[in-house]
């Protein structure tokens, strides 16, 4: 059986980005980014007043105080959107809002607090340094820098950012189809009457929740029963996805007809059975250039293999930079225990302990306890081998 790490490695080989899409900024939110996004100008663009106040020469009011203030004319207003029209003489204010540039020969603005009007003019009562009040040019992004990279999965910030280069639209990865289908002549579509023996779906919402998490275009194509014609139907339904996910019917059981099935129809077998706990029997393949994916039916070791394996092969066909779910460190809460023959990937809870992050495992960890799942913050993965794990040692952790 192979390791976890050489399944990913089989099935990264395979895997290549889709195309690209233009699409618009406003539209963009969760999307992944498929160009370098540069600023073809400053930001911002001009020497902008951070203050309703004055805009000064600092040397000007270096001796002023509320005791002994300095009193500057003032040569015009400059509002938020308008360009001042003269130069700043020695001895000369000009009145500036919010967001205005600065006028030429400024170099500070003085806060309307800190002044008096004055018959003649505006009376300064602090000394201010130079560049004070004054969001610089270029002080947010200098011209022609490159404001967010290729492959980035993109955020609110994000889309704020790549407007304020003057961009409307912009190159994002098009969607992967993930179709799903859930097999198990016991599974019922909810909404339905439950009859005796048989159980609702969990996997085909789990997955398309997944599937959609990952910005996928999602479809759930229903439950098919056990049965050659009904697995059959259901695949040929399937023949736009790029992955096809099933759930169900992978392993070794009488029923269990997913990998025969898939074989028969001309399916290249990339791996079928991995070292690990959940998920022993999935299987990956491909159909031409389409991925099949059939995954333990069980809804835990369903969606941990979704998130190992589909989740690397959505980040590759979407272009990001980072490739599978994101990984860190945690301090184990309570002692771990289990026997040492496969890598896990037990449920766990985030907390803060003593001002580190601090991972509980679930207390309930076999593959059938979906109540784990919802629980859980993080996937604890312990490596092959390892049969506990003491109480305040470091364990490595999956998000989810
Ligand atoms: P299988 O992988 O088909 O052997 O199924 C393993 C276990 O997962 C069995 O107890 C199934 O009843 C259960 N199971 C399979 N598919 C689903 C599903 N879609 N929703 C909930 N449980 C399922
Ligand atoms: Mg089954």
């Amino acid at each position: 059986m192979i390791t976890l790490d050489e399944a990913l490695a089989a099935l990264k080989s395979y895997a290549r980005p889709l195309p690209a899409e233009e699409i618009a900024v406003l539209k963009s939110y969760g999307r992944v980014l498929r160009e370098d996004v540069r600023s073809p100008h400053a930001i911002p663009p001009f020497d902008k007043s951070a203050m309703d106040g004055y805009a000064v020469r600092a040397a000007d009011v270096a001796g002023a105080s509320a005791a002994r203030p300095v009193l500057l004319t003032i040569l015009e207003d400059i509002p938020a959107g308008r360009v001042g029209r003269f130069r700043l003489r020695p001895g000369a204010a000009a009145r500036i809002m919010t967001g205005a540039p600065l006028p030429e020969g400024a170099d500070a603005v003085v806060m309307v607090e800190d002044t008096e009007a004055a018959p003649a003019g505006v009376l300064v009562k602090k000394a201010i340094a130079t560049g004070a009040n004054v969001a610089p040019a270029g002080g947010d992004v200098a011209r022609g820098a490159r404001v967010l990279a290729a492959g980035t999965l993109l955020k609110a910030a994000d889309l704020g950012m790549i407007a304020s280069t003057g961009r409307s639209t912009l190159a994002v990865a098009t969607r992967p189809r993930v179709r799903i289908v859930s097999t198990g002549s016991e599974i019922v579509r909810p909404g339905r009457a439950l009859p005796p023996g048989r159980i609702y779906d969990a996997n085909g919402y789990s997955l398309a929740g997944l599937a959609i998490r990952w910005g996928a275009d999602v479809r759930f194509l229903g439950v098919a029963s056990d049965r050659k014609g009904a697995l059959e139907r259901k695949i040929a339904r399937a023949a736009d996805a790029d992955v096809l996910v099933l759930s169900g019917g992978v392993s070794v059981g009488d029923y269990d007809l997913v990998q025969g099935i898939l074989l028969e129809l001309g399916t290249e077998q990339i791996f079928h059975k991995v070292r690990i706990k959940p998920g022993m029997p999935t299987f990956a393949g491909m159909r031409g250039r389409r991925f099949v994916l059939g995954l333990p039916g069980h809804p835990v070791s369903c969606m941990v293999t979704f998130t190992l394996f589909a989740g690397t092969l959505l980040d590759i066909m979407l272009g990001k930079r980072e490739i599978g779910p994101r990984r860190g460190r945690a301090t184990l809460a309570a002692p771990l225990r289990m026997r040492p023959n496969r890598r896990k990937f037990l449920r766990g809870m985030l907390r803060e302990q003593d001002g580190r992050l601090a991972v509980e495992p679930f207390h309930a960890q076999e593959s059938s306890i979906l109540t784990s799942m919802v629980a859980a913050d993080v996937l604890i993965d312990v490596p092959d081998g390892v049969a506990e794990a003491a109480a305040g040692s470091l364990v490595d952790i999956v998000y989810l």
